[in-house]
């Protein structure tokens, strides 16, 4: 469905559509050291570098504000936040600052972040501290319970940590320097853990790493760190998160209805405003999947964690032809797929395949057949997404690995500190038992082993021995487990909450990331090596 259509759909929708306008966010960034481009691939976002040259000190006020007012963020990158400050002259400095009080977004990455303090531009009420030059290196922080004002994603909420690499970031004062001004907000502060090559963690200890801030009309986030690094995968989406914070729209892509709009409360920079269509988180046909290619012999489906409104589709009421019919959300195996895979990143270095539903499981029932899997014919697009990405990958692995696993990730809440193991008794891992005996999975050096070698309590257990029975194995895991057509093995993971709850998705991230990495690089090695 194009741009254009998804427009005019969600104003047929939408009694307030003429506030509304489907265009993209316009980002601009100044020259800088270090790009969020990547972060925000996205057809929703409209991204250009600001002009600037070694002549741009001579620019006038009318010069700078005219460029400025192309965008509704600036991000000012990496770099030096002392020659940013110079190079934009006192024109370009009071242009900026005029930019933010009427509204324009900021978003400071290390310099950027320093640009922002009182020692330079002053649009945020706090103040860097010596020393200057701490280091680089991976340090992990904690994000506090203010973010989920500007995050929506469980990965960038309390009690989640992240470890992100910081280059010579700001250190800030906890005291706001004016005290006339409200103080800034801190949403993630550093835990102590890792380090630079400067100076161990225990330096950073209790720092604020993120923070927010308003000026005017206009809100201000700084990032001591670099979340958008290649080599810190899995903190990019930080970005276009902070993107929508700053425009004042809800953070999920597919939630976001407005470019720019009067900002409703614009003193309240920790608080998320009330505004049209921040309540109802919706989604469209191309954006209620998420999919993405890998470099790893593994592929995880997650078709039941989604929480999204299907635009233009009633929920499911049943009934009909249906004979299969479920709507309770898997809470979390969405989060839980995406930490998987940066934790594999992490690992490896390298991404699995990801197929994640954003939808609800009340519109579109993704691990169904087809005939009972939805009612309106609006979702079967959505269901075709989902599937063609999940038959193209599992081909894809299994040409170039040999074979591979297809990981099909639920919940359950019938045993919350237990994972049910689904393969229709092995049925869905013929292949693999086919190739490496009986026990490939059971064995302690099998996967489930392995798992269980974690401190992962799966059923059956490996010692019982007993045949599955529960949750054994649904539609996905059938269709491209079963008779080997696709190449692939395919199993289903029923997780209990004490493995999805927030707090405890990154510890279950890791652990099964160190388990999975191990096991396919033994099991599956690339064709031709
Ligand atoms: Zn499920």
């Amino acid at each position: 469905m194009s741009g254009k259509r998804i427009g005019v759909l969600l104003c047929a929708l939408l009694t307030f559509c003429s506030a509304l306008a489907a265009e993209p966010i316009r980002v601009g960034q100044f020259a800088g050291a270090t790009s969020v481009r990547a972060c925000l691939e996205s057809p929703e976002f409209r991204f250009a570098d600001i002009v600037w040259d070694k002549n741009s000190t001579n620019w006038s006020y009318g010069q700078w504000s005219e460029l400025l007012n192309h965008y509704q963020v600036v991000v000012f990158p990496g770099g030096s936040g002392g020659e940013m400050f110079s190079r934009l002259g006192h024109e370009g400095q009071r242009a900026v600052k005029d930019y933010v009080n009427k509204g324009g977004g900021y978003l400071g990455i290390c310099a950027g972040a320093w640009l922002a303090t009182r020692r330079y531009l002053g649009i945020a009420n706090i103040e860097g501290i010596a020393p200057w030059y701490v280091g680089a290196g991976g340090l992990e922080v904690a994000m506090g319970e203010e973010a989920t004002n500007v995050f929506a994603s469980a990965l960038y909420q309390a009690p989640a940590r992240r470890t992100i690499e910081m280059h010579n970031g700001p250190m800030w004062s906890f005291q706001p320097p004016d005290r006339a001004r409200p103080a800034f907000h801190v949403l993630a502060s550093y835990t102590g853990r890792g380090g630079t090559n400067k100076t161990g963690g225990e330096f950073f200890k209790g720092k604020p790493a993120i923070v927010t801030d308003a000026y005017g009309q206009g809100r201000v986030i700084l990032f001591s760190p670099h979340p958008e690094l290649v080599s810190t995968n899995g903190n990019g989406n930080m970005i276009p998160e902070a993107v929508h914070w700053l425009v004042n729209t809800p953070s999920d892509p597919g939630t976001r209805m407005s470019g720019k709009k009067p900002r409703d409360n614009p003193g309240k920079a920790g608080g998320r405003p009330a505004s049209p269509g921040s309540e109802a988180a919706e989604c469209t046909a191309n954006s209620c999947v998420v999919a993405h290619e890998g470099g790893l012999p593994i592929i995880i489906s997650a078709p039941h964690g989604g929480g999204l409104a299907f635009v233009g589709a009633d929920v499911r009421k049943g009934g009909g032809g249906v004979r299969q019919f479920a709507v309770a959300r898997d809470v979390n195996t969405d989060a839980l797929a995406l930490e998987l895979s940066a934790a594999l990143r992490r690992e490896t270095g390298k991404a699995p395949f990801l197929v994640v539903a954003k939808v609800s499981r009340k519109y579109v029932d993704l691990n169904r057949p087809e005939n009972d899997a939805f009612e309106s014919q609006n979702l079967r697009g959505a269901y075709e997404a989902y599937h063609a990405a999940l038959e193209k990958y599992c081909r894809e692995v299994s040409q170039k690995w040999g074979g591979g696993l297809l990981l099909d990730l639920h919940g359950q809440g019938v045993r919350s500190d237990s994972i049910f193991r689904g393969t229709r008794n092995g049925a869905t891992t013929a292949l693999l038992l086919k190739k490496y005996g009986d026990q490939a999975l059971t064995a302690p050096q099998g996967l489930q082993g392995l798992l269980e070698a974690k401190g992962f309590k799966i059923i059956p257990s490996c010692a019982s021995g007993k045949k599955e029975s529960w949750f054994d194995g649904g539609y996905i895991v059938g269709k491209y487990g079963m008779e080997g057509s696709y190449g692939v093995d395919a199993i289903q993971l029923e997780f209990g909450g004490v493995y999805t709850a927030n707090r405890k998705l990154p510890e279950t991230a890791t652990a099964l990331a160190q388990v999975l990495s191990n096991y396919v690089a033994a099991h599956f090695p690339p064709q031709g090596q």
